[in-house]
């Protein structure tokens, strides 16, 4: 398998060669398009060649399951090309969303609970072969915050659908808070659909037995809960997962980023909005993301000595990257990747 070697990252063949695997999902297409995806995985598959060898079969992995903005694409009521040519080809992309697994005891976790929750596990459960437990259909669930296309898919746990039992919820103790006191999310508490349990900061948790996570305060427009990145480690890598976030760092906190990025061998980060050029007539210093080109800016070096390392997800339905190949091949020359669903990472 063609092999290149960057600062101690192999990755194996390329990222995802753009059309190798379809972005679609058409009507009864989820198994054909799970079934692609577990076949090329191994294309994908990054590792660390000093801890890591060919012929041992990592214990964890971490899946991308999803990349765009919360809405996703296409985005209700958008009638720009970026959603009606989406709606006319019949694809979608979902938000932002990662899956873990933990191979040696058989269990999975969701980070994320998007709207597209029931494709984002279809598609977890068809590339790991696991189902879950008894009613719960993943063994742990780990959210950032309480933005729709990150808690809403909450949903499909009660009643009327899933009715999982006491599905573990790792949250933090503000949105522990509002999940209990909210409807519709309280009675997933009340009834034992969803059982929440709080993380606390700076200490690690396991929400699967080999999988350890250190959750991170981000800046970020917090009207019902706080916003957590998330340092996600097996035996050997972590990944880090910061699909939201205001700004790098400010006069509060000058080392955020290099903070996030501490110990982390491969980084999934905002990428919402390419300069602002999508949004006319807005201004930029009050865009409340950093912008990808900035990002960029930021982050050159590290991108040099390792490059794919650092991965854009959560794009807005208008941004340019999606559809751009120039815009994609200046993000890839200089050293980032953007960050495709079914790639995936061992731990
Ligand atoms: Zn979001
Ligand atoms: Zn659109
Ligand atoms: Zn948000």
């Amino acid at each position: 398998m063609p092999r290149t070697r960057h600062a101690g990252l192999v990755l194996r063949g390329a990222f995802f060669v753009r059309g190798t695997v379809r972005e679609t999902v058409y009507a009864g297409g989820m198994q054909r398009l799970a079934s692609a995806i577990a076949l090329v995985s191994a294309l994908v598959a990054c590792s660390h060649v000093e801890r890591q060898t060919d012929d041992v079969s990592p214990t964890c992995s971490v899946w991308v399951l999803g990349t765009a903005q919360d809405g996703g694409v296409p985005h209700v009521g958008c009638q720009k090309a970026c959603c009606t040519d989406a709606r006319r080809e019949g694809l979608a992309r979902y938000p932002a969303c990662l899956g873990v697994v933990d191979r040696e005891h058989g269990k999975t976790l969701l980070v994320e609970a998007t709207p597209s929750i029931d494709a984002q596990i279809t598609l977890l459960q068809e590339v790991t072969g696991l189902r879950g437990t008894g009613r719960n259909p993943v063994d742990a669930v780990l959210l950032t915050h309480a933005h729709i296309g990150h808690y809403a898919g909450l949903v499909h746990f009660g009643r009327e659908v899933a009715s999982t039992k006491k599905l573990p919820v790792w949250v933090s103790e503000r949105m522990a808070a509002f999940l209990r006191t909210h409807g519709p999310w309280k009675q997933l508490v009340e009834l034992e659909q969803i059982e929440l349990h709080t993380i606390r900061l700076g200490d690690e948790f396991r929400p699967l037995p080999a999988i350890r996570v250190r959750a991170i305060p981000v800046p970020h427009r917090d009207e019902y809960s706080d916003t957590m990145a998330f340092q996600i480690s097996g035996p050997n890598r972590t990944v880090l997962f910061v699909p939201d976030i205001d700004r790098w760092d400010d006069d509060h906190d000058e080392r955020r980023l290099d903070r996030l990025l501490d110990s982390v061998d491969v980084a999934y980060l905002d990428g919402t909005f390419w300069d602002g050029s999508e949004l006319p007539g807005r201004d930029l210093a009050e865009i409340p993301h950093p912008l990808i080109t900035a990002t960029m800016l930021r982050l050159a070096d590290r991108a040099r000595h390792m490059p794919g390392s650092l991965r854009f997800l959560h794009l807005n339905h208008t941004n340019p990257l999606w559809r751009e190949p120039a815009l994609q091949r200046r993000l890839e020359e200089a050293g980032f990747g953007l960050a495709r669903r079914g790639e995936q990472v061992d731990l």
